[in-house]
């Protein structure tokens, strides 16, 4: 495996944006795991299936599903079709949700996940990069932020994307989805005990790149 730095935190904690930058800034790989839920969750909610699916259903759909990345246009297809766009809706990321409690889901993700470490240093952002698909990364970062903050980061994107979800509806599905998150039983969403923990409610984009910077003291 090569090095590996592992972000993980909430919804709207910054982790993609900062994640993004970090491996430009390093020449490193970048693994937005949060896509690959979202574009399992689309998969599963248009096959019919909710929160109670059993296990064995869930991973007879996911054998003959492809999702993949393709960097040259950076899109990302599930089973040759282009979902960039659909996976970044409201609903996509509720399904993620629902769906990444599933042990199948997780399993099914978990080995795709590890195999981007294998040729190129990476920076991977999640819930679970730290804690398990690479509990010994090279280094290991939490980023945090109010829930008022991350809801107004969220409900910035989606105007950009000219959804009209509103600011109480991006706030509200960032509390339904931090409770799923937290509470489920596989993989759920803490802060491994060895990571900096960093919160950005006040920081700007570039004093957070910064401060990782600063801790991971890369020359
Ligand atoms: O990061 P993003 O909001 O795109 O993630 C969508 C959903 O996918 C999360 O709410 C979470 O349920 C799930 N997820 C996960 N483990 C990861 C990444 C995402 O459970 N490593």
């Amino acid at each position: 495996m090569k090095r590996v730095i592992a972000i993980d935190g909430p919804a709207g904690s910054g982790k993609s944006t900062i994640a993004r930058m970090i491996a430009e800034r390093l020449g490193f790989d970048y693994l937005d795991t949060g896509a690959y839920y979202r574009a399992v969750g689309l998969k599963l909610r248009d096959a019919g299936f909710d929160g109670d699916a059993l296990d064995e259903d869930i991973s007879r759909v996911l054998e003959s599903t492809v999702v993949d990345f393709d960097r040259s246009n950076k899109r990302f297809y599930l089973d040759g079709r282009d979902v960039t766009d659909a996976i970044r809706t409201k609903d996509a990321g509720r399904y993620s949700s629902i769906f990444s409690k599933k042990k199948s889901v997780r399993d099914f993700l978990l080995l795709i996940q590890r195999r981007f470490a294998d040729n190129a240093d990476l920076v991977a952002e999640g819930r679970d990069m730290g804690t398990v698909v690479f509990p010994n990364a090279w280094k290991k970062i939490f980023l945090t932020a109010d829930v008022y903050c991350r809801a107004s980061r969220r409900y910035e994107q989606f105007k950009e994307m000219g959804s009209t979800v509103t600011e109480a509806d991006a706030l509200t599905d960032l509390v339904v989805r931090d409770k799923l998150d937290e509470e489920r039983q596989l993989a759920p969403l803490k802060k491994a005990s060895d990571a900096f923990l960093l919160d950005t409610s006040k920081l700007s984009v570039d004093d957070t790149v910064a401060a990782i910077l600063r801790f991971i003291d890369y020359r």
